[in-house]
């Protein structure tokens, strides 16, 4: 009786080690996202193991068939989120062998796939990323608009830059609000605003719920041939009581305050979250080169960012409380674009309660994006570059939107009233939907 009870627990002892052991040699798939961008598609697949992948491509109908060995899958394929347009569906298929995973994503079209493994970054485990480009509509950049035949002026172009997005979503505020949304949110005012200002046009590093690696964001602000870029977010802190905003410059130093120096940590991580595939190098000698290398341009660049950052700081401090007075320097990658100027407005911390709350209204977020918009205006305004629209005119034509009165429009001008009525003859304060008002130069 003993020993029979012995041999049959030594019997559940090896069973139990069995399973153990091949649970832990098996992988897990334990969830699918999809995010959308414009011409691209990106796929990850949560694991619980790092992968063992290899994949193939198929025609008539197009299809991505990605393998997975010694994997298994409890994700109901059917229940993805899916609002790509390249992406019809992903489903199981039968494997080659058994114990592999054999996923299909059925495309709509052919495309490029690149797949990557990346490592566990909180809060996500390890991940293999497939990225899907439908090329071809990459040569035609929307952002670039053909020249006009009757003038050579060209608009004064900001490029607008959505901080994080897609797998990263930035800070997270104490009630789960991300930063990613509320400053895309943010951005997309700006850009409503810059596009409404004659002379002036917007260009936006994304305009959805995606991930943009750095290297792309100053890409596409260098293809649109930027003047400016301005990179939003909404920081966090470690502990709630920082807030209020603030704009950053770069500099070639690290950052020498507590929080800069969070901040060059946390812009590390997101692009290790977001899943550039690199990670930003900050050693001695990327600095010695950048030094070396971008010495005029740079200059220059870091002038005039300073001095936008100056006028949209100073136009913050008339909506939203302060973090600091004056612009802050560290050294961001996003803000590393020798050739553009570049400013980062951190529009407030999500970490601090009252501020998520403003930050996430309609209201607020409106006169964040008045005062970044302002301060942009008025730098372009007094400093326009040559062969700028803004440079040929001693004055500037408003169309009159619904929603505006003198006022605002004076305001957003900064003129007076008075100075904008007596320029356009204007004896009363009524003015209708259309009518076409001369802003003279401040
Ligand atoms: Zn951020």
């Amino acid at each position: 009786m003993i020993r029979n009870s012995n041999i049959f627990r030594l019997f559940l002892l090896l069973v139990s080690l069995g399973t153990s052991f091949f649970a832990q040699s098996a992988n897990k798939l334990d969830s699918v996202r999809i995010w959308a961008a414009p011409e691209s598609t990106r796929l990850v697949f949560d694991l619980s193991q790092s992968p063992d992948y290899s994949y193939f491509t198929l025609k008539n109908p197009d299809r991505l068939v990605v393998d997975l060995k010694k994997s298994s899958s409890k994700v109901d394929l059917g229940k993805i989120k899916n609002n790509s347009k390249l992406v019809k569906k992903v489903r199981k298929s039968t494997p080659p062998e058994k114990g592999t995973l054999r996923l299909v994503i059925d495309l709509n079209k052919p495309v490029k796939a690149s797949l990557f493994a990346l490592p566990p970054t909180a809060p996500y485990g390890n991940r293999l990323v497939v990225d899907l480009d439908s090329g071809g509509a990459k040569a035609k950049q929307p952002a670039i608009s053909k020249p006009k035949a009757t003038t050579k002026l060209r608009d004064v172009v900001i490029a607008i830059d959505a901080g994080h997005g897609g797998e990263d979503p930035g800070s997270i505020g104490p009630t789960g609000i991300y930063e990613k949304k509320l400053v895309l949110e943010i951005s997309k005012k700006v850009a409503q605003k810059i596009n409404a200002t004659p002379g002036m046009r917007a260009v936006m590093t994304r305009t959805g719920d995606y991930f943009v690696n750095l290297n792309k964001r100053s890409e596409i602000a260098r293809n649109s041939k930027a003047d400016l870029l301005i990179s939003i977010h909404a920081d966090a802190f470690t502990s709630p009581q920082p807030r209020g905003a603030s704009v950053w410059v770069l500099s070639m130093r690290r950052a020498n305050s507590e929080i800069g120096r969070w901040l060059e940590q946390k812009e590390k991580h997101s692009e290790l979250l977001g899943g550039a595939g690199e990670i930003i190098q900050n050693t001695d000698n990327e600095q010695y080169l950048a030094m070396t290398l971008l010495d005029m341009s740079m200059d220059r660049s870091m002038a005039i960012s300073h001095n936008i950052a100056g006028d949209v700081l100073s136009n913050l401090g008339r909506v939203t409380k302060l973090h600091k007075h004056k612009p802050e320097s560290a050294s961001f990658a996003v803000l590393k674009s020798p050739d553009i100027p570049s400013i980062l407005v951190e529009t407030g911390f999500i970490s601090n309660p009252k501020e998520e709350r403003l930050l996430s209204q309609r209201d607020h977020q409106n006169n964040v994006a008045n005062a970044i918009h302002k301060g942009v205006l008025k730098y372009f305004e007094q400093n326009p570059p040559v062969n700028s629209l803004l440079a040929s005119k001693s004055s500037i034509e408003h169309k009159v939107r619904s929603g505006e009165s003198l006022s605002v429009i004076a305001q957003r001008y900064q003129i007076s009233v008075s100075k904008l009525k007596q320029a356009n003859n204007l004896k009363s304060n009524s003015i209708r939907i259309g009518q076409k008002l001369i802003i003279p130069r401040a």
